[in-house]
């Protein structure tokens, strides 16, 4: 474990911007992140303030000013890298709010580089609020310590992806109807997983999935998940065999 630096403290507040940042940047935010900062944080002049950008890394910043509506921070240096995370995609039917927010807030925190929604046959949710998804993947990254966000993709149709799908990819398609282990499958490198909706998928679509180079049915045990937790269940599953939990 590296040693926890003094500076910041740990309870420093850390925050998402989504601009590339630069020593010596001074930015003013207004709107949620100032309420956040000034408001309920109720950061004063020379406080310090974390933030990451998903580009650069993470920087130190300082309070320079602080009013109700607006708070203008002063980058002072650099604490860290954008990480690196498994090249590890995520294409999920999307399932009802709730469980579709709790699906993308858990793939965030186990490290997956982007997620793809997939409109299958028996898809019941047919608008994706993506800037909520968006919120609550961002929020999650910045609970968990991260300085990296997955790419958040429209939605597409599964038979477009499919014909589209590129073979060097393996397309880890969790058949409830049955499928390799996961462990015998999982391999280091580019990967996808593919979750379906509750309704599962039709035995048309698992045959057309199963006819797509680079796709590979798995089983995800003899229990049936609900979707969200086949997603979280799977994407542990690839990051302790291939991915970086070694
Ligand atoms: N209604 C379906 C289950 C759908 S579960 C039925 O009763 O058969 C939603 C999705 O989670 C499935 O499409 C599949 O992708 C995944 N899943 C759930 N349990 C699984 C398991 N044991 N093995 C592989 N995939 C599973």
């Amino acid at each position: 474990m590296t040693a926890t630096p003094a500076w910041p403290p740990a309870s420093t507040p850390r925050l998402f911007v989504d601009r590339p940042l630069g020593p010596g940047m001074v930015l003013t935010l207004d709107g949620a992140p100032a309420n956040y900062l000034a408001n309920v944080m109720r950061l004063k002049p020379g406080d310090p303030v974390r933030l990451f950008d998903d580009r650069t890394g993470e920087w130190l910043a300082e309070v320079a000013m602080a009013t109700r509506r607006a708070i203008t921070l002063k980058l002072a240096g650099a604490l860290r890298p954008r990480e690196e995370v498994p090249d590890l995609w995520l294409l999920f039917a999307p399932i009802k709010k709730g469980r579709i927010d709790w699906l993308v807030e858990k793939a965030t925190e186990l490290g997956i580089a982007r997620l793809q929604p997939v409109v299958t046959q028996r898809t019941i949710v047919d608008r994706l609020n993506l800037d909520r998804l968006r919120a609550h993947a961002i929020e999650a990254a910045e609970q968990c310590d991260r300085t990296a966000l997955p790419v958040l993709n429209e939605p597409a149709k599964l038979g477009m992806l499919l014909r589209g799908w590129p073979a060097e990819r393996p397309l880890l398609f969790a058949d409830e109807a049955g499928g390799l282990p996961l462990a015998d499958v999982a391999r280091p490198g580019a990967a996808a997983i593919l979750i379906g909706p509750e309704g599962g998928f039709t035995d048309e679509e698992r045959a057309q999935i199963r006819r797509t180079p680079g796709a590979i049915g798995i089983s995800l045990g003899p229990r049936i998940l609900r979707a969200e937790t086949a997603a979280a269940a799977a994407i542990a599953g690839w990051m302790a065999t291939a991915g970086d939990w070694r």
